[in-house]
């Protein structure tokens, strides 16, 4: 009996399972399934292939090296059927089963630590590009916050410069106002105090006589 590897995913193809392909140089393919099988038809690389044996042996992810896949090598010499050797065997696959296993963990535990390493260092890298992107940021808050307020001082300066020019010219409008006004105004009192009858000593109504004031208080 022997136990074959699927030519694509590397599993074992025992007898009366899978199917086989031989090629016309005699070359025999066996694969473990149809989807294996088809990926063989579509002509598809193993080693490129990410689910393989092969793909996962080729970029570092399983061991390659190790004492222990020389007792699965394929051998083409008979060996003749011994009753001790068959128990012997028996006892040495589960140890070398126990062995292999016991360093693959090791094997993937000492990626995972390279791995982590290097997560770890990403990580810090990128936290560093973050700080300093943060304090760049609140570097260009403060600049833009001072520049504001150098804008708001000048803005002030700017106001008080324009504050007495403005005052002058209301100062000057109202001086003009009340010298186009005044006069005429005068003159129409005094015309409606001659059409009242009054003279120019006789007391008006709107000043404050004695016992007059009518509740409301004059000016
Ligand atoms: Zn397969």
């Amino acid at each position: 009996m022997r136990v074959d590897k699927c030519y694509f995913c590397s599993t074992n193809v025992y007898p009366g399972h899978g199917c086989a392909f031989v090629r016309n140089d005699a070359k025999v393919f066996r694969f473990c399934s149809s989807k294996c099988h088809r990926n063989f038809k579509l002509r598809r690389n193993p080693r490129k292939v990410k689910w393989t044996k092969a793909f996962r042996k080729a970029t570092g992810k399983e061991m390659t090296i190790d004492s222990t896949f020389e007792f699965e090598k394929r051998r083409n010499i008979p060996v003749r059927y011994n009753r001790d050797l068959v128990q012997t065997t028996v006892k040495a696959i589960q140890r070398i089963g126990e062995i292999q296993a016991r360093r693959e963990k090791a094997f993937f535990n000492n990626r995972m630590a390279v791995a982590r390493e290097k997560l770890r260092l990403v990580r810090a890298k990128k936290r560093a590009a973050r700080k300093s992107k943060d304090e760049a940021y609140y570097e260009y808050i403060k600049k833009r916050d001072a520049e504001m307020e150098l804008e708001d001082q000048e803005v002030q300066v700017d106001v008080d410069l324009v504050q007495p020019e403005t005052m002058e010219v209301t100062e000057k409008v109202k001086e003009k106002i009340t010298a186009n006004s005044s006069k005429p105004a005068k003159t129409k009192r005094l015309k409606l105090r001659k059409s009242l009858g009054g003279g120019d000593g006789a007391p008006s109504a709107l000043v404050p006589s004695e016992g007059r004031t009518m509740g409301m208080e004059v000016e």
